[in-house]
């Protein structure tokens, strides 16, 4: 038969050479993109009323609290609005912890948003 002479032609072409996010960082949730990130941008806007979460001024920006490639994920819960120079200065922070190692050390990233224990044990008790 043709087509079986057809397969080995196929598999040199493979996906080595395109390099997915998935098979660089496996876990990593990929950003959204197109008019369903518009849409999610917009409703985050509305979300934090138009204004920077870290220091109160107009927000301009839809940031990642935990950075996709700390393995936080694309949810509106891990998004906030930032103005451009708090923006600015979150990624330059993060730059330098994807420079100094990444993943051990995001705790400092997760800010007051992060649910506390506290919250969980005042429902178990009574
Ligand atoms: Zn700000």
């Amino acid at each position: 038969m043709k087509l079986v002479t057809l397969k080995p032609r196929l598999g040199t072409i493979g996906t080595s050479r395109v390099q997915t996010l998935q098979s660089v960082r496996p876990g990593i949730v990929e950003r959204k993109r197109g008019s369903a990130g518009v849409k999610e941008r917009e409703s985050i806007k509305r979300r934090d009323c138009g204004v920077c979460q870290s220091c109160g001024r107009l927000g301009r920006v839809v940031d990642h609290i935990v950075p996709l490639w700390a393995g936080g994920s694309d949810d509106e819960s891990n998004k906030q609005l930032l103005c451009d120079s708090c923006h600015d200065a979150k990624t330059k922070r993060e730059a330098t912890q994807r420079a100094g190692g990444g993943q051990k050390s995001t705790a400092f990233l997760l800010g007051h948003r992060a649910p506390s224990h506290a919250d969980k044990k005042s429902h178990i008790s009574n």
